[in-house]
């Protein structure tokens, strides 16, 4: 039973560290955390952004610049969809 459950955590931090990595975080730290929560781990890297690489476009509304996966602009309210794909900015692509 002790074993089995230190594999299925090695197997979580390893999962983790993958994910974790190819988002151009720290191998080593998402392994950790996906070791100690193996589940929730797991959920938090497929989650996690790396914020100056996600694409953004402007509110109609207020013009205010917003993350690709904003869906309510936080400051006026409006409901967002997805954009004409000309507006929208790649911060990481010139
Ligand atoms: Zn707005």
């Amino acid at each position: 039973m002790g074993l089995e459950y230190l594999v299925i955590v090695f197997f979580f931090g390893l999962a983790t560290a993958i994910v974790g990595r190819s988002k151009g975080s720290s191998f080593f730290i998402w392994f950790l955390v996906g070791a100690v929560l193996p589940i929730l781990g797991l959920v938090a890297v497929v989650l996690y952004r790396v914020e100056k690489d996600e694409p953004e476009r402007q509110c109609p509304t207020c013009t205010k610049a917003l993350k690709l996966y904003v869906q309510v602009c936080p400051r006026c309210g409006t409901d967002l969809y997805l954009p004409d794909p000309a507006a929208v900015r790649h911060p990481g692509v010139r």
